[in-house]
């Protein structure tokens, strides 16, 4: 324990870091409360400096799906360590962990392995336009992909031909090739394929909805997603960074049984170290350098000690057969029970352990619906549970992600605290 409370290092932390933070979300802005600075975290408990410990439905976003510091991981990372930190020259453990992809993800016949997400979804939309020398993209709004320029957008006003910067520092020029449909609908695809049958390269979607809320796919969405694309010659990107390793071992592309052209992974592939990975057709990914002429590189890419951390967390899934079913159980505990006890008053999104409790009495089907939910309400209820030692999102639009380490008592202590809260 250090002799720091949250609000203080807090304090020292706005003189030097933007918001005091290195990553918008964790200012605690959309909720009104200072942010907890954490000591450590054990299982599916998360403890911060002020000395709370809590139950965690953060699980950082996503990578934890094993709970926090599983001594499996934890050991195969000290390993790791003491043979060296990097060597910025290939080690058994890429190519260990290539094969394991394209053994659990079947459509990962080629894959390069990068440092994150934002890396992986930036690279895998380069290697589409260089592939089908096209220039333009399909993105969904309410859908993220991580920070890089071309996906910062949104729809101008006149979304069919106009999309613009999401971001300052993003010229015009930049988001000119990224095109924006609505999540769930197929008419907004259409009207973009009829608008511009030859130009482009690739729809990008998150294959079930995770940064806007939880909001899953349609029946027959990501089918009719790709039919279009192989119709008009352009290439489909599932980007799995949340549901990969997630929704099952397979990925959302086996949840789902579809064959995307690339897919991206992030998050759960690091087991809690920075990693990603883009990959798919092997045809496609040998246009990356220095195969082909698509450029991309990385001085820590495919780095040893995230590698032993995510190998040892994606073996550890592949040898328990039940982890999904026992997580979708728990997961639909929990939101059962939020229906139950507050009525009409939320709509819950459940699926797999990806989970949302919308403040709003409407069906959250796409971006609008998801936006009509009452953020200030949704404050309210996470100062709640924050105060009663169940750590949430401290956004509306955010997913609680449920791990393996989360045993009954948990389930059971976080049902009551919630249905204290919707009881008031
Ligand atoms: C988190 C996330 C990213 C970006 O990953 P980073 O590692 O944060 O760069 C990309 N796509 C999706 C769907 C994500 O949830």
């Amino acid at each position: 324990m250090t002799d720091q409370t949250s609000e203080l290092l807090y304090m020292r932390a706005k003189l030097r870091l933007p918001g005091g933070v290195n990553s918008p979300v964790r200012a605690y802005q959309a909720v009104g409360r200072t942010p907890r600075f954490i000591q450590s975290a054990k299982g599916s408990h998360i403890t911060d400096v002020d000395g709370n410990e809590m139950i965690d439905y953060v699980c950082s976003w996503g990578p934890g799906i094993l709970g926090h510091a599983d001594s499996r991981v934890i050991e195969k990372v000290k390993a790791a360590c003491e043979e060296g930190l990097t060597f910025g020259a290939p080690t058994e453990r890429e190519v260990e962990m290539a094969e394991l992809l394209a053994q659990l993800v079947p459509s990962m016949e080629v894959s390069r392995l990068v440092s994150s997400g934002t890396e992986a979804t930036m690279s895998a939309i380069r290697v589409a336009r260089g592939y089908t020398k096209r220039d333009k993209i399909i993105k969904f709004r309410g859908c993220y992909h991580g920070h890089s320029d071309g996906l910062l957008v949104k729809a101008g006003s006149a979304a069919l031909t106009t999309s613009v910067p999401d971001s300052a520092g993003v010229p015009a020029d930049f988001t000119r090739h990224t095109l924006v449909a609505e999540y769930n609908s197929p008419d907004s695809v259409k009207a973009l394929f009829e608008a511009y049958p030859d130009e482009i390269a690739a729809i990008i979607v998150e294959p079930v909805a995770a940064n806007m809320g939880v909001v899953p796919p349609a029946d027959g969405f990501l089918e009719f997603l790709r039919e279009i694309t192989k119709h008009y010659g352009a290439l489909f990107i599932f980007d799995e960074v949340i549901t990969g390793f997630r929704l099952a071992l397979g990925g959302a592309q086996e949840y789902f049984h579809i064959t995307p052209d690339l897919s991206t992974f992030g998050k759960i592939i690091g087991g809690g170290m920075p990693v990603g990975a883009y990959g798919g057709r092997e045809d496609i990914m040998r246009m990356v350098s220095p195969d082909g002429p698509v450029y991309q590189a990385g001085t820590l890419s495919g780095n040893p000690i995230a590698t032993a951390a995510g190998l040892a967390t994606l073996r550890i899934l592949e040898a328990d057969t039940d982890i999904y079913m026992r997580l979708q159980e728990n997961t639909a505990m929990l939101a059962d029970a939020v229906r139950h006890a507050a009525g009409n008053r939320v709509h819950v999104n459940q699926i797999g352990s990806l989970m949302s409790i919308f403040f709003t009495g409407e069906d959250v089907t796409d971006y609008d619906s998801a936006t009509t939910a009452d953020t200030k309400a949704y404050a309210d209820y996470f100062g709640f549970m924050l105060d009663h030692g169940i750590y949430v999102a401290p956004s509306q639009f955010e997913s609680m992600f449920v791990s393996d380490a989360h045993t009954d008592a948990d389930i059971q202590k976080t049902i009551h605290v919630m249905q204290e809260y919707f009881a008031e």
